[in-house]
């Protein structure tokens, strides 16, 4: 199968540096695809997607047309999890954050590791991440949402139906996703959906903490306005991670 990665942001902001990182590690690793994360109507905002498409443009990035956006595809992800609600392999969760029943919405989907499990006749699942092999048993994992109470469906449910779909072979993300990737390789396995090669990169800081949209951190957009150039703005994303590893060291 031929090398296809993708970078997937979400239009909930503006590119940070972060963002300028992640998108380097991305479409310097291989043929790139850009994919817009865009189901989240909570938090989504129309104008962020043609400004992120420009701050990419602006960049130097370049990728195939069409952009998938995921907000076009909801009744695909709804599948997957009427799939595995017919297996018996979810259940519906009424609880709200503080852990009271409330009838009063629709109840989150959550996946049963433990129906999982047997369904994978309690089979270890192996991914790689950087080049090394990972495994765990699906029993350990607690149980993901795979459709949220607010939006219906899921991060985890769309995120790995398009890497399918799209046939992706190598996902490149920030080590923030690291610990959602046990819950991706569950969901292909009980899809027998391909499991891609996983590659995550460490995260850019900001002071003391990772770079965030709602924290405003410095937005390519701000870097642009203040007169540096793509190449300038790609250098200081790389320092500012290189600065962040020295001091994780
Ligand atoms: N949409 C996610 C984000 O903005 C990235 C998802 C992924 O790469 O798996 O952080």
């Amino acid at each position: 199968m031929t090398l296809l990665t993708r970078f997937a942001p979400s239009p909930t902001g503006l590119l940070h540096l972060g963002h300028a990182y992640a998108a380097e590690r991305a479409f310097s690793f291989g043929p790139c695809l850009l994919r817009i994360e865009d189901i989240d109507h909570t938090r989504v905002r129309a104008e962020f997607e043609p400004a992120m498409i420009d701050d990419l443009r602006w960049l130097g990035f370049d990728w195939p047309e069409p952009t998938r956006r995921q907000s076009e595809h909801l009744q695909d992800y709804a599948a997957v999890v009427s799939e595995l609600t017919d297996r018996g392999l979810t259940y519906e969760d009424y609880r709200t954050r503080s852990g009271e029943d409330d009838r009063s919405r629709p109840p989150a989907v959550k996946l049963s590791t433990e129906a999982a499990a047997r369904a994978l006749a309690g089979e270890a699942l192996t991914y790689t991440n950087n080049g090394e092999v990972v495994s765990f048993r699906p029993s350990t994992l607690a149980d993901p949402t795979i459709a949220r109470r607010d939006i219906g469906v899921s991060y985890h449910i769309a995120v790995t139906h398009d890497d399918q779909i799209q046939d992706v072979t190598d996902v490149v993300r920030g080590e923030d996703l690291l610990p959602e990737t046990p819950v991706h390789v569950l969901i292909q396995a009980l899809m027998g959906w391909r499991v891609p090669a996983y590659h995550h990169h460490g995260l850019v800081w900001d002071g003391e903490r990772k770079m965030s949209k709602r924290r405003g951190s410095r937005t390519i957009a701000s870097l642009r306005e203040a007169g540096l150039s793509p190449a300038d703005v790609l250098a200081q994303a790389r320092t500012s991670k290189a600065s962040a590893s020295a001091r994780d060291d």
